[in-house]
């Protein structure tokens, strides 16, 4: 699967998902129930996407152990339910700098549809830091590991995202702007403020200038009523040219297709607005 492919899916009127968790990482369910899952709700194209293998424990993350597993499991259900739904084998793969991403050797070589290439960790003094979890454990994160600097931790957030679209080696960017809900809520506002905004611009840059595909993140819209990117983003993309699919990033069944149809509501297939 290509690029082109990906476009083509998204430009026609067939019902798709690209993102999503399952039994090899943080998912709630086995790959099994989450494809009978997308059958029911009319996906023609379905697309796995664990968490993928981090040189260090992650409770979020597939063990690189599991990866020959997760494969084969892909092509068995393609066997069994492959009249009914295209299947695609995918990782959301965590960019750690120069020597862990989708750009480095190890996830070259894997034969994936697809790539989608995410920021959920960020170095600080002690190591690697989750950065996506709850916000709970955000706020414990950000006083154990960042004094409490929310702007340091933005940057490194947005510093990261950059680096990994430069290396590249991957087609679509999950949720770009992921940052922004923890953010948010530690310091309301601080989306509106104009270093912060600059920050998002500058990666949209990059995103232009390196035509990857962007993700529109509908995981959280029900619960937060917010997207990934934020909407406000929305008319720069569009107005680019930039690609964007719709993914509900499904970790549980019953969500495969949550807050899809709102986007959609706001974006057409040609991906104006
Ligand atoms: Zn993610
Ligand atoms: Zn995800």
């Amino acid at each position: 699967m290509t690029d082109t492919d990906i476009i083509a899916i998204y430009g026609s009127t067939d019902k798709y998902n690209f993102h999503s968790h399952t039994q090899f990482c943080d998912g709630r369910v086995d790959m099994e129930v989450m494809t009978r899952a997308a059958i029911d709700a009319g996906m023609q194209h379905w697309g796995f996407s664990p968490h993928s293998p981090v040189p260090f424990e992650s409770p979020c993350n597939m063990y690189a152990g599991d990866v020959e597993t997760y494969l084969s499991e892909v092509e068995r259900l393609k066997g069994i339910y492959g009249d009914r739904i295209s299947l695609y084998a995918s990782m959301e793969i965590d960019y750690l700098g120069d020597n862990w991403g989708a750009a480095t050797p190890y996830f070259r070589n894997l034969p994936l549809d697809y790539r989608i290439g995410s920021v959920h960790f960020v170095p600080s003094d002690k190591g690697y830091v989750d950065v996506d979890g709850s916000f709970e454990s955000f706020k414990v994160k950000m006083a154990e590991y960042f004094s409490n600097d929310i702007r340091h931790v933005v940057n490194l957030f947005y510093h990261q995202s950059m680096a990994m679209v430069e290396a590249g080696g991957f087609d679509i960017i999950g949720h770009l702007d992921k940052i922004g809900h923890n953010a948010s809520l530690f310091r309301p506002g601080i989306e509106d403020e104009d270093w912060y905004c600059r920050l998002v611009n500058d990666l949209i840059d990059l995103v232009i200038e390196k035509d990857i595909i962007a993700e529109i993140n509908t995981k959280t819209y029900v619960s937060a009523g917010r997207f990934f990117p934020s909407l406000r983003y929305w008319q720069r993309l569009a107005d680019a040219g930039v690609k964007m699919v719709v993914n509900s990033d499904a970790h549980y069944p019953e969500r495969v297709n949550l807050g899809r149809d709102a986007a959609f509501a706001l974006l057409k297939t040609d991906n104006s607005l």
